[in-house]
């Protein structure tokens, strides 16, 4: 069975265009099906034409309290779905419906656990592509998976993936790289893009910039590992300074070291370069709460392989596979 989920915030001039394009592409896939869509608090009528879709067969239709933001609706419809493959995308038909065939193809030819997408010729402003492009090139560096487009959320998901990311309970989330994380197999492909059907898009810059403090932060403590750096740099140039201060007094006399004030600036450096220090420190303490708290797993085994029961050992290995 195959899932897609896609989430809705104020999207009702897209809703009926969209349905008309995706239902003959999930009929085509000749397997049974079902579409999700999660209203994220929508205020214009996107609920109520989702309502009325929901009497459709093959159509789920998941209500949000408020708005929660894109990945955690995207999250809540994970929830909910019973697919064996989940294929998220964007209701905005950004994300061409016609490309998920080929998405399915390429996870069961393959074999792939997640099947992420490039976007061919990417349809949108500068002031949306540039802020992609950062947030691109630290994904790469911070989760060591070179993956060139973690924007586009045209993706598709094995059960396993899901399942592993349903069950941790992290409050801020970037799916495509928590995706990768506990993914075994991924590969890219590309897709077409189109222009947003209509309406604007809901990532302003304010948002990009959240994303992006999301995925660093539940990826990395660099952020607070930075301060202690910058401490110790600090530091050591206070101290520099001091001696460099200390020699060329010797040499020029009280005179030049205009009475003692440039010591009071070296001394001052020093003392602010170990405050920062202390307070990398105890960034790197509340780095270690903050990765406890998340409890994402240790580990994640994929599989377990077993060749039946041990011979002679009290020990009933499981019989998968
Ligand atoms: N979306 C959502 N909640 C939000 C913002 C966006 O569910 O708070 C949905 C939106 O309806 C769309 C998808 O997320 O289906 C992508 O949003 P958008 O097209 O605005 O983003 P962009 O294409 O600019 O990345
Ligand atoms: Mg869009």
């Amino acid at each position: 069975m195959i899932s897609i989920i896609i989430p809705v915030f104020n999207e009702e001039e897209v809703l009926f265009h969209l349905m008309e394009r995706l239902r003959p592409v999930v009929q085509g896939l000749g397997r049974p099906y079902e579409i999700i869509f999660v209203d994220d608090g929508s205020r214009d009528k996107s609920l109520d034409i989702l309502k009325g879709f929901s009497s459709q067969p093959g159509v789920k239709v998941v209500e949000l309290t408020r708005n929660y933001g894109q990945h955690a609706a995207v999250f809540a419809g994970f929830s909910v779905s019973s697919g064996d493959m989940i294929v998220t995308m964007d209701a905005d038909l950004q994300n061409p419906p016609e490309e998920i065939p080929k998405l399915i193809r390429t996870m069961e030819e393959g074999g792939f656990d997640v099947v992420g997408t490039i976007r061919r010729e990417r349809k949108d402003s500068l002031f949306r592509t540039l802020p992609s492009k950062v947030i691109n090139m630290v994904a790469r560096r911070i989760t060591k998976v070179k993956m060139s487009d973690w924007g586009c959320m045209l993706r598709a998901y094995r059960r396993s993936v899901i399942d592993r990311m349903i069950n941790c309970h992290e409050q801020a989330t970037f799916i495509p790289a928590l995706a990768t994380y506990f993914a075994k197999n991924v590969t890219e492909i590309e897709v077409e893009h189109e222009e947003r059907f209509a309406g604007e898009s809901h990532y302003p810059l304010r948002k990009l910039i959240n994303l992006q403090f999301d995925l660093v932060s539940s990826f990395s403590d660099f952020p607070l590992k930075f301060i202690m750096y910058a401490g110790v740099l600090m530091a050591l140039l206070g101290v520099g300074f001091g001696g460099v201060l200390g020699v060329a007094r010797a040499v020029y006399g009280a005179k030049w070291a205009a009475e003692g004030v440039f010591t009071l600036f070296a001394v001052l450096f020093a003392f602010v370069g170990f405050q920062f220090l202390a307070l990398g420190i105890m960034g790197e303490y509340v780095g270690r709460i903050y990765r406890e708290v998340r409890r994402r797993p240790e580990f994640v085994i994929e599989k377990i392989y077993a060749a039946g029961q041990a011979p002679g050992i009290g020990f009933q290995a499981s019989g998968k596979e």
